[in-house]
């Protein structure tokens, strides 16, 4: 299983804070999705955004990753080891810097139905420009190191959801994104697969050195990553990085 994982290593020793985002505030009409969310996000750790339903959690997920810009705040993204102030970048290069950097797992995979399994990794290098026997062959490794040999040529329609998961995961890992963010990634599946599918997805992204961001209601899958931050109302009121609830008023997600 860890023959990409140490392939691609980018294990990188630099302990400022991947990203860096401070006093997010993201507003949908009178909804008041983020109010001043301050976290930082480091190299080699799991966090999990925990918090009620429509506490803020997607919307911190998708401000953090650049889908969605912040009414205001800022983003520090360490791309390539260099700064970049995601909100200085137009939605172009935003959308250029989640292909070339960023990873996804959606809960329910978003696999293309009428590709292979193989196809459905190798189409995430060749949108980036490799040619189709490199990105095949790269595709095939992720597809084995996850356990999934033998089911390059099955469509979607013909995996189990555990087993469709970790194609989905595959497809986020293969051209070695600098972070991982991963939607509700186990919320269809039972708690055995979940298991099994939250292994993968923490071995691939932590064997790469790469920080992994998780939303999840589920307290099992919280529980296996290396920081909980949880959100109420929009605000980040809880940090286990800073030991415990934050104080009223204080908005800060810590280090380490
Ligand atoms: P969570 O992921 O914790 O369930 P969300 O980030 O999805 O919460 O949503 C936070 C709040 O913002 C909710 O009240 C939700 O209804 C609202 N919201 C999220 N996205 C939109 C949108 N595109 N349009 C309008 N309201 C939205």
């Amino acid at each position: 299983m860890s023959a990409p994982f140490i392939r691609e290593t980018m294990v990188c020793m630099n302990t400022a804070p991947f990203i860096t985002a401070t006093q997010l505030s993201k507003r949908y009409g009178a909804t008041e999705a983020l109010r001043g969310v301050d976290v930082t996000i480091h190299h080699g750790e799991s966090v999990a955004i925990m918090g009620p339903s429509g506490s803020g959690k997607t919307t911190l997920m998708h401000v953090l990753s650049g889908i969605i810009t912040p009414h205001s705040g800022s983003v520090q993204f360490q791309a390539l080891n260099r700064p970049v102030e995601l909100s200085t970048l137009n939605s172009e290069k935003r959308a250029k810097l989640r292909l070339q950097h960023i990873g996804f797992v959606f809960q329910e995979g978003l696999l293309m139905p009428e590709l292979t399994a193989l196809e459905n990794v190798a189409v995430a290098l060749m949108l980036s420009g490799v040619p189709r026997p490199a990105a095949e062959s790269t595709a095939a490794g992720w597809l084995h190191a996850l356990g999934l040999e033998g089911m390059e040529d099955r469509r979607p329609g013909q995996l189990s959801g555990g087993q469709a998961q970790r194609v989905a995961i595959a497809r986020a890992q293969v051209n070695n994104p600098q972070i991982v963010f991963a939607d509700e990634p186990t919320g269809a599946l039972d708690s055995a697969t979940s298991d099994q599918v939250l292994s993968a997805l923490l071995d691939s992204t932590s064997g790469r050195g790469a920080p992994l961001v998780v939303v999840t209601h589920d307290e099992a899958v919280a529980a296996r990553c290396s920081r909980i931050v949880r959100l109420q109302d929009g605000r980040l009121v809880h940090d286990s990085a800073t030991s415990g609830a934050l104080p009223e008023g204080h908005n800060a997600g810590g280090g380490r």
